[in-house]
């Protein structure tokens, strides 16, 4: 290589990247409760999904379980931030469990709305993937009205009491463009379909993909910092790729295969709302070490979303010694 070649080699440094304010509120909730309560404190599901917060948490004292049978009676449990139905709502109490919820402010939102829709006698459609803890979740609301779709096909294929009585919700964390596709779909077959009245897909979702979108074009690679099962992460991959700018999911640096970078000379990096910065800074290193020299960082958008903590931890704090 040459002195050139190397001068031109760059990061993009996306911004807004990483943790969302639900993530922050949810690790924060875990971090309390541990230092409050002391160890050990259970946890449903993976508090965000990404595995070194998980890990981290873990090593700390969380214990993190799939079901609440796995949890002690009369033990303290944590919700994760996606949410979980009145089904488990209702075994918690059974089970005489000590509930503290971490469910993002933005998601109960959207239970909020599947609630009020279901006691106006609509027709639930769930645009979502059916395997994720936060559709499970929604879903369980009003599990007899609701019916799940990922799909133009399943659209089409939705069969309902009555046309006219129809209401749709979505995933916080879908694409924004397969959303507007899908929401297209929904409202052709149900022409007097109705919607919430904001934005399902999260401020965090909308702020990442649109970064994304500003930038692939100028970017030969985009690398997303993210875990496989989460679903915003997976979306930035998808939206890069979809403006022809190849592009991976990485849970760390050390995930990067060194032939993509073959021929590349602007790598943009970005993080899903799960993956912690002090990831983001090793790509970067592993980047500037393979001679990406420059790093610029590009704000598309501010951002400066802040969610309060539940009154449950709230109460504990201030009783604490
Ligand atoms: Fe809440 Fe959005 Fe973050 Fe999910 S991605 S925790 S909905 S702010």
């Amino acid at each position: 290589e040459n002195g050139n070649t190397t001068k031109t080699k760059r990061v993009l440094l996306l911004k807004p990247r990483g943790f969302c304010a639900g993530v922050v509120r949810a690790i924060d909730i875990v971090q309390i409760a541990l230092d409050t309560f002391g160890a050990p404190i259970y946890v449903r599901k993976e508090i965000v999904h990404n595995s070194y917060v998980v890990n981290d948490l873990a090593k700390k004292g969380a214990i993190f379980v799939n079901e609440l049978d796995e949890v002690p009676e009369g033990a303290r449990v944590i919700y994760s931030a996606h949410g979980v139905s009145p089904a488990v709502r209702e075994r918690a109490k059974e089970r005489g469990l000590k509930v503290i919820d971490a469910t993002c402010p933005l998601v109960t939102k959207v239970h909020v709305e599947a609630i009020k829709f279901a006691k106006q006698g609509y027709s639930l459609v769930l645009v979502g993937h059916r395997d994720h803890e936060e559709v499970e979740g929604t879903q369980g609301e009003a599990p007899d009205v609701t019916q799940v779709v990922s799909t133009v096909e399943e659209v089409a294929a939705l069969v309902v009491p009555d046309p006219n009585k129809v209401a749709y919700l979505t995933q916080t964390t879908l694409s924004l463009d397969e959303a507007r596709y899908m929401i297209e779909a929904l409202k052709k077959k149900f022409p007097n379909i109705i919607g919430p009245h904001a934005q399902d897909i999260c401020y965090a979702t909308e702020n990442r993909q649109t970064a994304v979108k500003n930038v692939a074009h100028g970017a030969d690679l985009v690398l997303v910092v993210g875990s496989r099962n989460s679903s915003n992460s997976n979306r930035l991959v998808e939206v890069s790729k979809n403006l022809d700018t190849n592009s991976y999911l990485i849970d760390t640096a050390d995930a990067i295969q060194p032939d993509w970078l073959d021929g590349v000379d602007t790598v943009a990096v970005t993080a899903g709302a799960s993956a912690p910065e002090v990831l983001v800074k090793d790509v970067v290193e592993y980047l500037q070490a393979k001679g990406y020299g420059s790093v610029d960082e590009v704000e598309v958008m501010p951002e400066n979303v802040r969610f309060g903590l539940p009154p449950e931890i709230v109460q504990a704090i201030a009783s604490a010694p």
